[in-house]
This record gives C-alpha cells, structure tokens and sequence, in this order.
C-alpha cells in the first residue's frame, strides 16, 4: 500500500506565546494554522518521548495553538493511549485512511520503534534525521517566537533579542541522554561538531543509584536542598585557607567533585540524598558547560544556546551553567536558554510537514555518507625516536590528582596553568567508594577488570536500533550516555564490576576529551598524563588513548569531509604524543626525567597544582534554601555568630583530621620506601 503524500504544512505566521510568560512548555499559538486537521510530531529519544501537536484554541476562537507532551520511553503505551484519546491521526473522520498518512518522527526510537508504531495506531513514521530536526526546531523558536531565548545569571531571568541578521553563527548545546554540540551557520546549516556521552542519562543514571530517587523531579528537588560542600573538594580543602589568601586562590573553587569521599569512613548510607544530588548536579552541569566552553572557543563562538530536557528550566542548573561560561569566557561569551528547550528535535520534525523538497535524509539514505573510520587514522601515543629534550616543548601537561590540572609547559620550568577539571582521580574514586563499596583504587580498577559497562550504559544502538547512526559515524557500540541504561533505583540490581566498568569508562574518557580540546585550543601538538590515579594503571592509560583516538579520527573525518573545524583544519595533521605512565618514564630513564620534561619546578607546588582552575563556584550556596532567620535578616545576631564559628570549627576540625590522615599516608610510604 503506498503512502499518501503530505502537503499540509504548518503556518508560522504571527506565532506568539499567549498567557503565561513566566510558565513551562506554555503553547504557542498560530493564528492562521486551521485548527481542524491535528498535526502530530514526535522525538523519541533515548530517555524521552517528546510529543508537539496542534490543536484547537484553549479559550476557542481562529487558529490553533501548538501544545507539548512528553513520556517516558519505556512508556511507549502511554504515548500511544494519549494519541489515541486526543484524536491526533485524524480518528474524528478529518483525515481519511490514517494508514496511509505517514507520522513525522525523529530521535533513535523513530526507528527502532517503527513496526510498533504501526502495529499499534496503523500508523507509519515519517523519520527524520535527529540533528536537522533539533536545528530547525531551535531556529523555529528563534526566530519566529518573541520570548523564546533567555540568559538567566544572578538570579535573573532576561530576553534575548535575536534577530535573523544576529543569530547566526552559534552553537548549540543539546543535553539529552548524552550531549551533541552543534553549529549552527543558518536554517539548515550546521554541523554536529562534537558531542559527550557525559550528560543528563549519567546523572540521572548515578542520581537513581545513589540517592534513590524515582523521578527527575524528585532528583532536582532533592539538590534543591543539599549542600555539595560535603562531598566536593573545594580548593580551600586542600590548601588551607592561609594558602589561598597568600597565593591569591579563590577558596571555593571546586577542585574534585565527590572528592571528599576518598578520604572519609562514611558509607553511601551516611550521606544525605539531598547533599548527594546536589554534588551530582553540579558535577555535570559544570563539566557540560565546560566542554560547552572549550568548544566554542576552538569555533570562536560568542553565543551559545542550551536545549535538551536535562535543564528543565531548573534554576540552579542554568545559573551554574551561565556562571560557568561566564568564568571561564571571561564574560566574553553568554549562554541562553529556550523556553521549550526540551521540544527542539519535535518541533523541528514538525516543522518538515509540507516540506516537499524532500531534503530530510532518512537513516537508509544517509547510509551512504557513513564515514570511513580506517580512513582517520589517528596518530597514536608513540613517542618518536626523534624526540629529544630539545623538541620535547612545548607540551600539555594533564596532572590526574583529585581533581585535574592542565598545564601547558613551554620549557624548562616555564609553564602556565590553563584550565583543570573537577572531574578527576578523587571523582572517579569518590564515586567508585559509594557504589561499589572498594577501599583502593586496586580494588577499583581490578573490579572493572571483570565488569560490563554495557549492562548500565546506554548505547547508540540501544536507542537506533543495530544500524547505529551512520550519517554523523556513530556506530551502533557506541556509548550514547554512560549510567544511561539504569532504570532502577536500587544500588543491589547492579553488579558492582560493572558499575566501576562504566565509572572507569566515562570519566577516563571525559578527561582525554577535555585535554584534547585545551591541546587544540592552545595550539599543543603533544600531551602528557601524569598523576596518582592513573599512572601505572594500563586500562586507566588505555581508555585515555582510547578516547583521544577517537577524538583525532572524528576530526580527521570531519576535515576529510570539508566540514573540519577551522581551527583543526589550519593546523593540519594534528600530532597527538602522550606519555603513558610514571612507568613509562622510568624506563625511557634520565632522558625523559621531570627535569628534562621541564617540570621539576612545578612538583614544589604539587598540591596546589592539582586543584588550580577547576570549575568555577560562586562561593554562595546557590541551591540552598534560605532560611527562615535569614529571610528576615536576623543573620547578624550572636546565635548567627555562634553557628557560623561552630561551622568554621567543624571546619578546621574537618582539615586536621584530613592532614593527619595524609601525614599517615606519608609516612606509610617512607617506611616502604626506606624498606
Ligand atoms: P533524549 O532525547 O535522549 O531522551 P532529552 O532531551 O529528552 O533526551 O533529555 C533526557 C534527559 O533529561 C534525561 O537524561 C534527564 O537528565 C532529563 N530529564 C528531564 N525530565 C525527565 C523525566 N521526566 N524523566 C527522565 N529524565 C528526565
């Protein structure tokens, strides 16, 4: 049976939000769309189904108005129930043969649950590729809906006015599941320039297993009401307070997410889930904006625009986000965020009915664009025979401590700090104690050893289907979103191998993703690893150059393309060296000696190293909630005072026990050494 072809098409003129501006998903009104023949699109992604359709005016009167629903994906029926009791394939007789008129969809589901579809409604899926649909969906708002983009910093929310000549270039940063980074040059113009398997199934995949939570919602609350400061390392943690004021530092830096954890007795069960949730969140949030960051800086993107269901219009998220930007952007950059950030991939395949021209490429046609990968090679870690200490410079250092350093070194002790991540060797353990119960990061790496990360990580074929998604050379093994695939709430359905399999995964590769966008930034054509939590652990090394492989090949294929990021296509073959351990070193003997490599002056200042540039933090408690004595401004009385030295106490009392802990630990060691 043939489909019929659709030419009814959606009417964007005069498009405005009416009522609510303030509220969630509010509809959106089309004056001249007719409000008889429903129009129906869908994103089914690999956490959520997103739902767009028109409809007949609340209030009645002409036109219609678009309106939004969304699903779980593991709740097919109910989206199908809904489109059901809401008559959206034209059951009141305004469409004849519904068999025949195809639905838009986009998103992995789009094919994998084709049959379901119709099996299920008689009804077949028009597919649409997921990134062009996220494109046209995010230029629709932008540039037909008045109100549709706003910064939200310091506590107020502000519009932004993009007009057509001032909107492009920008990127887009949509954070579903995982996260894929656009640019976007016009309507229908863009490139998927990179992406992130760190994103909203990881935290909500870690924030189910850590704290329990059954919903989103709950999760979000729950951060509402923690303090991060009890599991995060914070640079004031690590050097003392005196160290920071001599030295200049910001106290509240956040230097390692969960970094507390490595050196506490506390179980997962001692935490609160609040101060759980609110660790998790700002761990992520920060670290997408940061790759956010890194990556508009290498397209010398101003502006960047956030979409995706992972900020929810959730204050703290898009307050650190837009905080975060700003820091490290220098306030030379700005993030915003769309009204119906969650709706871009549905409104986008919405968009595409009466769009004859037939420019959607479906999975099948876009087969033929598959990447070679053999092609790209990238260039491995080898070190050439030629080096010597002479073009050893200049160089990245990446220091994997609790948290991470990265450092360029330009020659013998001449080096400048550049940027580090909070995510780090102390997140990785941290994370690696409360879910696994291991006391070492041995116990830790010879757990994952045995694991399978693919019993909790999501992966591009868990979401496509076994085709993958050929069209941006996403094969179906790839990781989508590591923790992505965790439904349950209870820490005992996971097997705790794979748990530190997929731990050891994601953030290995997030560090090796990050040093690898500084080292293109900086203009750095070689990168060395150091640090206590991976050197000498050749998995740890593995997955590192692993993930730079990987890097290289898709910038090789991207400029074999003719769609290379500028700034990688002008520097041409970009030669990535890296050093795989402190063992490595020794073996390549005096000449590969820290002396030689130029940075025996920065291991004087090891621990402040560590922790420098990690992600920004307001110093305030942004998710907290005020309280009552704060409100009515009673925070100066002597009960005020005492609280706050009692804090201050717990505080110190906190920073000896960790120095005693630590002197334990050196001592330990001397003996071994002296042994
Ligand atoms: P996808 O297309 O991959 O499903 P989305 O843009 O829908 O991506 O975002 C999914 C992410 O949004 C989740 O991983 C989670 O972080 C967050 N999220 C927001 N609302 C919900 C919800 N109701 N249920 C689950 N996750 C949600």
């Amino acid at each position: 049976m043939g489909e019929a072809m659709d030419c009814r098409g959606v009417d964007l003129s005069g498009a405005e939000i009416r009522g609510d501006l303030e509220g969630r998903n509010p509809p959106i009104f089309l004056p001249r769309q007719p409000a008889a023949s429903p129009l129906v699109a869908l994103d089914i992604g690999g956490t959520l189904i997103k739902l767009v359709y028109t409809a007949s005016c609340e209030g009645g009167g002409s036109g219609a108005e678009l309106r939004f629903a969304k699903f779980e994906r593991r709740r097919l029926q109910e989206c199908f129930d809904f489109i059901r009791a809401k008559e959206l394939l034209g059951c009141n007789g305004t469409r004849s043969g519904k068999e025949n008129v195809p639905l838009k969809a986009t998103g992995g589901g789009a094919y994998k649950f084709s049959d379901d579809f119709r099996e299920k409604l008689g009804v077949c899926l028009d597919k649409l590729d997921e990134m062009d649909s996220v494109v046209s969906g995010a230029n629709f708002l932008l540039q037909n809906i008045p109100g549709a983009a706003f910064t939200h910093m310091n506590g107020q929310r502000n519009p932004v006015d993009v007009s057509p000549n001032n909107l492009f270039p920008y990127l887009l940063v949509n954070i579903g599941s995982g996260v894929s980074i656009l640019k976007v040059t016009g309507n229908r113009k863009f490139e998927r320039v990179t992406g992130t398997h760190i994103g909203g199934g990881t935290m909500f995949g870690l924030a189910k297993l850590l704290t329990g939570c059954k919903s989103y919602d709950e999760f979000l609350q729950l951060s509402q009401k923690g303090d991060n400061f009890v599991l995060d390392l914070i640079v004031k943690d690590i050097c003392g307070e005196l160290v920071c004021q001599k030295q200049g530092l910001s106290t509240s830096t956040l230097a390692s997410s969960f970094g507390k954890v490595i050196t506490s007795k506390k179980r997962l069960t001692d935490y609160k889930p609040e101060d759980l949730a609110s660790t998790l969140l700002s761990a992520f949030t920060y670290n997408i904006a940061q790759i956010a960051f890194l990556v508009a800086s290498l397209l010398g993107l101003r502006r960047v625009f956030f979409g995706g269901s992972y900020i929810r219009g959730h204050k703290s998220t898009m307050e650190n986000i837009s905080f975060a930007i700003d820091f490290w952007s220098q306030s030379q950059m700005q993030a915003v965020f769309l009204r119906h950030e969650g709706y871009l991939g549905a409104l986008g395949a919405l968009m595409s009915y009466g769009d004859l021209s037939g420019e959607n490429l479906t999975l099948e046609e876009s087969k033929e664009k598959e990447p070679h990968h053999e092609s790209a090679a990238p260039v491995d870690g080898i070190l050439s025979d030629e080096e010597n200490d002479s073009n050893i410079f200049p160089y990245l250092l990446v220091n994997i401590g609790s948290g991470v350093s990265m450092i360029e070194v330009i020659g013998k002790g001449k080096f400048e700090r550049i940027i580090g991540s909070h995510l780090g060797g102390g997140t990785i353990l941290g994370l690696a104690r409360l879910l696994t119960g291991c006391s070492s990061y041995e116990e830790f790496l010879e757990l994952s050893q045995r694991g399978n990360n693919l019993s909790v990580d999501l992966t591009v074929g868990d979401i496509y289907g076994e085709e993958g998604y050929p069209k941006i050379g996403l094969p179906a093994s790839t990781t989508a979103a590591s923790f992505g695939k965790v439904n349950s709430s209870k820490l005992s359905d996971y097997k705790i191998e794979d748990l530190a399999a997929a731990l050891l995964n994601s953030f290995t590769y997030n560090i090796g993703q990050i040093a690898y966008f500084v080292a293109n930034l900086s203009g750095l054509k070689r990168i060395f690893f150091r640090g206590a939590y991976v050197c000498g652990h050749e998995k740890t090394m593995d997955k590192i150059s692993r993930s730079l492989k990987y890097c290289l090949s898709m910038a090789a294929m991207m400029a074999s393309e003719g769609r290379g990021w500028e700034s990688l296509r002008s520097k041409g073959e970009v030669q990535t060296t890296f050093l795989c351990h402190e063992g490595f070193l020794g073996t390549l003997g005096a000449f590969w000696s820290y002396e030689n490599m130029g940075i025996d002056s920065l291991a004087a200042h090891e621990v402040i190293r560590e922790v420098l540039l990690g992600a920004p933090y307001t110093g305030q408690f942004p998710s907290l909630p005020v309280t009552e004595q704060q409100e009515n401004g009673e925070n100066n009385t002597l009960e005020g005072e005492i609280e706050s030295l009692r804090n201050s106490n717990a505080a110190l009392k906190a920073e000896v026990e960790r120095l005693q802990s630590e002197n334990a630990e050196l001592r330990a060691k001397l003996r071994g050494a002296t042994l």
